[in-house]
């Protein structure tokens, strides 16, 4: 026998009892971001590798370890979208919407990122993620969390809570990073290679290091909700007054910190204990900078992403039937009517099998195995009257009807 080929490792296949949660996902993320006047936005799964260089930043685990980024034949360097954000900014400033007023956008599709494959972390997964553009101020921070819990509730993940964060700004970060510096640098012996790595290129992640000896050593850590300058404490007090207004509940949790290099000020998760170590299911933030340091004017941002799977796992399993009549055919005669039959059916939008004609057993044990919730049998009889058989498998109720009164009984 020829050898079976498996998947890349991390990588999945999405089969029909996912992608009807996938789809529930994308329905209800459609209708509540409507709301809130969100367009959808398709962008390029292949970007140039130096747009992650510089929104991600080099010292990133996404950048440093993580991109499917390689030189394609005729030279240029492309990757794999690792994340969205830089893709949708450098759309926003390509399509020189810099001008045009406050632009809400929504996207959904695959994301790569080379990590280590566990339960919830993957190395091609999805993501629905929301950026706003030219939006100041701390209500459209609090408006963000208010929608992505309204995503969250109408589809009824619960368990999950939101916590907030302050990372400060180009004004007061540089100060509370040298204190940090500091700090960690005192107890850097008892920290694990990659925080000391991180002392000097990224201290923040040191914070939010999930090994217990380290956070041991963290309990004192400085923190920079403490270090905010007056600016950035009154952009966070809008924030939690916002989401008090809009009754989100959310704590201050100052370990929070993104793995990506552009965030300011505002930075959130919403978390759960039900997926292990991968609790985080939506996360995001504020990135001010991001726009600037791509090439274009100064601009106010904030968005998230929600990773797909991570939300799924949280659904209830969905009734993934989908079958609603199959249809037995008795006797050669009777097979061109039946397949009318089946097609007329499918005209009224109903989900119709035909099981193909021949033996009668066959057929009733393809029905079985199809989980159809009615069998519609037609032989020589029903075909001369223009009748069928119609038969419902849950409670063996049947009658010789017309295919209208089928129908009917159908949509009840
Ligand atoms: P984590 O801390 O879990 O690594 P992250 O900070 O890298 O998450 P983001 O880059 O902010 O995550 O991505 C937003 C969301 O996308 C995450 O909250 C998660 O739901 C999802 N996500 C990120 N990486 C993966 C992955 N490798 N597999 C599945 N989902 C992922
Ligand atoms: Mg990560």
């Amino acid at each position: 026998m020829a050898k079976k080929l498996q998947s890349i490792r991390g990588i999945h296949d999405g089969l029909p009892s996912e992608v009807s949660k996938w789809r529930k996902i994308e329905d209800v993320a459609r209708q509540v971001f409507a709301t809130h006047a969100v367009s959808e936005v398709r962008l390029p799964i292949l970007e140039p590798t130096e747009l992650f260089i510089r929104s991600v930043g080099e010292e990133t685990d996404i950048v440093s370890k993580e991109m499917y980024a390689f030189e394609d034949q005729g030279g240029d360097n492309i990757c794999l979208r690792p994340e969205g954000t830089a893709g949708a900014v450098r759309a926003y400033l390509q399509a020189g919407l810099t001008r045009a007023g406050a632009q809400r956008w929504f996207y959904m599709g695959p994301m790569f990122r080379r990590e280590r494959p566990q339960k919830g972390r993957l190395r091609q997964f999805q993501q629905i993620g929301v950026e706003w553009f030219g939006v100041a101020g701390p209500v459209a921070d609090a408006e963000m969390l208010a929608m992505a819990q309204r995503f969250l509730d109408t589809l009824g993940i619960e368990k999950v809570r939101l916590e907030i964060n302050s990372l400060g700004c180009s004004a007061c970060r540089p100060a509370y990073r040298d204190t940090l510096i500091a700090y960690l640098n005192a107890r850097a012996e008892s920290l694990c290679d990659t925080c000391n790595d991180r002392i000097e290129k990224n201290p923040m992640r040191v914070l939010d290091c999930k090994n217990d000896t380290c956070q041991a050593q963290l309990i004192d850590a400085p923190e920079m909700v403490a270090h905010v300058c007056g600016d950035c404490d009154m952009h966070f007090s809008g924030l939690k007054a916002g989401l008090d207004a809009l009754a989100v509940r959310y704590d201050v949790n100052p370990r929070i910190v993104r793995g990506l290099d552009y965030y300011n000020r505002t930075a959130f998760e919403f978390v759960t204990d039900q997926l292990g170590a991968q609790g985080t299911v939506l996360a995001g933030g504020r990135y001010d900078g991001l726009v600037e340091s791509l090439g274009g004017p100064a601009t106010t941002a904030v968005g998230f992403a929600a990773g797909m799977e991570r939300l799924a796992m949280l659904m209830p399993d969905m009734d993934t039937h989908v079958v609603d009549v199959v249809v037995v055919s008795l006797g050669d005669d009777a097979l061109p009517y039946s397949l009318q039959v089946a097609k007329q059916l499918r005209e009224q939008g109903i989900a119709v099998v035909h099981a193909g004609g021949g033996a009668a057993k066959r057929q009733f044990k393809l029905a079985d195995r199809e989980g159809a919730r009615f069998v519609a049998v037609v032989g020589d009889d029903e075909m001369q009257q223009s009748l069928v058989a119609f038969k419902n498998l849950a409670t063996g109720e049947q009658k010789t009807c017309t295919l209208e009164q089928a129908i009917d009984s159908l949509k009840c």
